[in-house]
């Protein structure tokens, strides 16, 4: 998988902030939408994916609406899970419009010329959510779309791009994948006692 790198990093910023901040269950636990200080802390990391470079915290208010924007994607990467793809792109397509996403060549920094998918003068929030939505919108516009997935392990649903070569990826972490095999390991024992 080879995406532009700077569009690569935009899609691992986005499982990472869905990944962050969206409730639901992690790796067999409970996980909640951080609040205050953990919230910043969680969106700038998540957010900081996409770039090598270090970056100031986002503000508490774009924290706030990233994790609004957060839920959308989740329910995106949801439906290309579910094979409903038709629909992940008609929410995106919302979402690319409502962050006001726009293609942009930009030069700063001392940075060669690179594209920035929204308005310089964009506020926070929404010039993150325009680069994540596009980020996704290269993924969900190739034929790469099945990389895109929700952990198969239990009692997880935290989501994964599958950067790998073979793309059998199927759980969000190294953790799940090894709950999953001491599950399957256990299963057997369980099963050969019986005989
Ligand atoms: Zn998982």
């Amino acid at each position: 998988m080879n995406f532009d790198s700077h569009v690569s990093g935009t899609v691992h910023a986005a499982v990472a902030l869905v990944n962050a901040v969206t409730p639901g269950l992690r790796g067999g636990r409970p996980a909640a939408t951080p609040t205050g200080t953990a919230l910043v802390e969680a969106v700038t990391a998540a957010v900081q994916v996409s770039t090598h470079q270090p970056l100031p915290p986002v503000s508490p208010a774009s924290a706030e609406r990233l994790a609004g924007w957060a839920d959308r994607l989740r329910a995106v990467i949801e439906h290309v899970e579910a094979g409903a793809v038709d629909e992940a792109c008609a929410l995106l397509n919302a979402v690319l419009a409502e962050s006001h996403a726009v293609p942009v060549l930009a030069r700063h920094d001392g940075e060669p010329w690179h594209l920035h998918f929204h308005r310089p003068d964009a506020p926070e929030a929404e010039s993150w959510a325009a680069s994540l939505a596009t980020g996704l919108a290269v993924v969900l516009g190739n034929e790469a779309v099945d990389r895109l997935g929700v952990c198969r392990a239990e009692a997880c649903d935290r989501v994964y791009v599958d950067v790998s070569r073979n793309g059998t990826r199927r759980f969000c972490s190294t953790t799940c994948q090894n709950r999953v095999k001491a599950a399957a390991f256990r299963k057997r024992r369980t099963g050969s006692v019986r005989v």
